[in-house]
């Protein structure tokens, strides 16, 4: 799969995505990811890629020349038009299930705003979808780029090892991961639950399942109407951890 990153910090963007998963997955040809620094493609003698803002304010605008010229040479070396997602406060909140859509793509173009953000008109010209990773302000793009490329990466097959473990994680479902626990079995008087020991696998199924209805019932209780539930899960949710109202929308 071919990431392209447009922005203006390329060190920022590929010194984070070239280490552990990300950086072992390029390093073995899966994943191809680039960056685009925007300010190659000015013709300002100067290297100017901003500018005030027209009718005043704080602030400086990334101009649409460059951004532009970027976009159209890297259209013409892919030869189509590639989804250009745009990082923005104002977008859609990323989520598990935007990431699994999004992993089906060959060619996926990330656009990172910086200063008080990009010339309306190109993005307008540009941009397939508007995406943010959640609401509140970042400087950049760069690192809500590096969030979604890290997220969408572990759903390429091969990126992990062990391709079950992305698909039994947190959101998977809508359900929450249940808890982990690894050596040594007792860690400051506190042991490991008995029935991870007991190599029983129905049982360990069971108490993972359970576990997992808990602590999304009690941490993210907002997901479980999307959830995909059993009458069993149903019916041990009531009995668990879900107050009045909860219940009754089960
Ligand atoms: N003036 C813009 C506004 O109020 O919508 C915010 C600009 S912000 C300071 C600079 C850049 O950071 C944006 O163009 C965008 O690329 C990126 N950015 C900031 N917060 C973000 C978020 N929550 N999600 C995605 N991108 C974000």
């Amino acid at each position: 799969m071919n990431f392209y990153v447009m922005t203006l910090f390329p060190d920022m963007v590929l010194n984070g995505l070239r280490t552990s998963i990300t950086g072992r997955a390029m390093e073995r040809g899966i994943l191809n990811i680039e960056a685009i620094n925007i300010r190659d493609y000015t013709l300002d003698r100067h290297l100017h890629v901003d500018d005030a803002p027209y009718g005043g304010g704080a602030g400086m605008v990334m101009q649409p020349e460059p951004i532009w010229r970027a976009y159209e040479a890297l259209r013409e070396r892919i030869g189509r038009k590639p989804r250009v997602l745009y990082m923005t406060p104002q977008g859609q909140v990323f989520r598990q299930e935007i990431a699994r859509q999004l992993s089906g793509e060959e060619d996926l173009v990330f656009l990172c705003g910086h200063y008080e953000g990009v010339d309306e008109r190109v993005l307008e010209m540009i941009v397939t979808d508007y995406l943010s990773i959640g609401d509140y302000v970042l400087t950049g793009g760069e690192l809500p780029a590096m969030v979604m490329i890290d997220c969408i990466s572990r759903l390429v097959p091969g990126v992990l090892n062990n391709q079950d473990s992305a698909e039994i994680e947190s959101f998977h479902d809508n359900l929450l991961e249940y808890p982990q626990y690894t050596r040594p079995e007792t860690f400051m008087g506190r042991r490991v639950p008995e029935v991870l020991l007991s190599g029983h696998h129905a049982n360990i199924d069971m108490w993972r399942r359970q576990q997992s209805l808990r602590r999304t019932a009690e941490r993210r209780p907002d997901l479980l109407t999307g959830a995909n539930l059993t009458a069993e899960d149903r019916a041990f949710l009531k009995t668990c951890c879900l107050d009045q109202t909860e219940k009754k929308s089960l």
